[in-house]
């Protein structure tokens, strides 16, 4: 893989310099622990390019010597291993019941993070100032080292050449709105705008259930329904950038109106917002209840929380199923809260998607939990920074 990106690549002696020091970055972060020769030979750089980016390397701080290897006949070689410490990065997960900035390391491991009321209701550029104050708040409380950038995951399609988000299904208002430069005016730091969905499949490539996958689904199943599709190791966005919106497959020729407009999408039978919503109808109340109320209630046994819950997991078990036939992923992840906080969820999910699948793909699609918990959109927010110094190839040209 690391061989097959360098000897592709054609650039000019600078751009050339940064590819060979990700490489490095990256091996040493997905290896733990190598020495300079292996480095060599997982990279396919020379002895001496290595020796010269690994000196330098340390200089900055990325890298440390940490003890010494098993001797292959001669002296015994120096280890080196990535400085988790390093450098921080900002994530920012834009849901639509709340907002949480983090602070993470080069492992997109939180240190500190914020979470912050809900958008809904309020002009984006508010939002924004929130944004900008708790990244000044997590950067200024710790003894920081330099901040890489900021990652944003929100709830819609998104433009990530310019950094605008186009639009957002259940966050009214949200239209057109150019994120990226908002946020980067106020924070003055490189700022990365990536569908949520999407960005959590990029979390998961890199540091959850789905490594070394290059073709997977991720769907995000919480208050809505969102699909980030990685195809060979790519972001897949369609022409628009609006691909992915699994939420609003539509599923029932006879179904209710959905936020978006249409009628009969899977997000008005499965997505948190439906349950909440069917659930204030049967009760009587003007007002639904938060959607963590609603899976108490059903991990406490409540029966009508516990059948709503299955049968919007069903559902999703048919989504799965009409995904993997049509793209053929070699993963599918289910993340968000359905998934995580109710366990049967995904089990029932699972056992429906399984006998729909075509015989072909059958015993080669993998239908896996999300290996980040709750936090899969905010490590996925952390990774739009990293993966620019670790995998700078995929860069979309979003920062500033
Ligand atoms: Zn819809």
């Amino acid at each position: 893989m690391l061989r097959e990106r360098h000897r592709s690549f054609t650039g000019s002696t600078t751009l050339l310099k940064e590819l060979n020091r990700s490489l490095v970055l990256d091996a040493l972060r997905q290896q733990g622990s190598l020495s300079r020769a292996q480095l060599a030979s997982l990279t396919g750089l020379t002895a001496a390019t290595i020796s010269n980016i690994v000196e330098e390397l340390i200089a900055e701080g990325y890298v440390r010597s940490e003890g010494q290897g098993a001797s292959q006949g001669g002296r015994k070689p120096t280890l080196l291993s990535l400085v988790p410490g390093a450098r921080h990065v900002i994530a920012v997960d834009v849901a639509v019941d709340r907002v949480t900035v983090a602070i993470t390391d080069l492992l997109a491991r939180t240190l500190a993070m914020e979470v912050l009321p809900s958008p809904a209701g309020k002009a984006p550029l508010a939002v924004v100032d929130e944004v900008a104050a708790a990244v000044e708040n997590l950067a200024h409380r710790r003894s920081c080292p330099p901040i890489l950038g900021v990652g944003v995951a929100f709830p819609g399609p998104t433009d990530v050449e310019t950094g605008t988000a186009l639009t957002a299904p259940n966050l009214p208002g949200w239209d057109h709105v150019p994120l990226r430069d908002l946020l980067a005016e106020r924070v003055k730091l490189p700022v990365y705008v990536e569908n949520d969905a999407n960005a959590a499949a990029l979390g998961e490539k890199s540091y959850g259930a789905a490594r070394g996958v290059r073709h997977l689904i991720f769907l995000l199943l919480d208050l809505g329904i969102g699909g980030g599709f990685l195809f060979g190791g790519e972001i897949y966005r369609g022409f628009q950038g609006a691909a992915g919106e699994v939420g609003h497959m539509i599923i029932d020729i006879n179904g209710r109106r959905c936020g978006c407009g249409s009628t009969g999408c899977l997000e008005t039978v499965a997505s948190g917002i439906a349950l909440v919503r069917r659930r204030a109808e049967r009760l009587g109340r003007e007002e639904p209840e938060k959607l963590s109320l609603l899976l108490d209630a059903a991990r406490l046994g409540d029966a009508q929380a516990v059948a709503d819950l299955n049968e919007a997991a069903r559902y999703i078990g048919v989504a799965v199923a009409s995904l993997a036939n049509t793209f053929n992923p070699e993963m599918i992840i289910l993340g968000g809260r359905l998934a995580v906080e109710y366990p049967p969820f995904f089990d029932l999910a699972a056992e429906t998607a399984r006998p729909r699948l075509l015989p072909l793909i059958q015993h080669h699609t993998q239908i896996a939990m999300t290996g980040l918990g709750r936090n899969a959109c905010l490590v996925g927010a952390a990774s739009l920074v990293l993966q620019t110094i670790f995998q700078p190839l995929r860069l979309a040209g979003n920062a500033p």
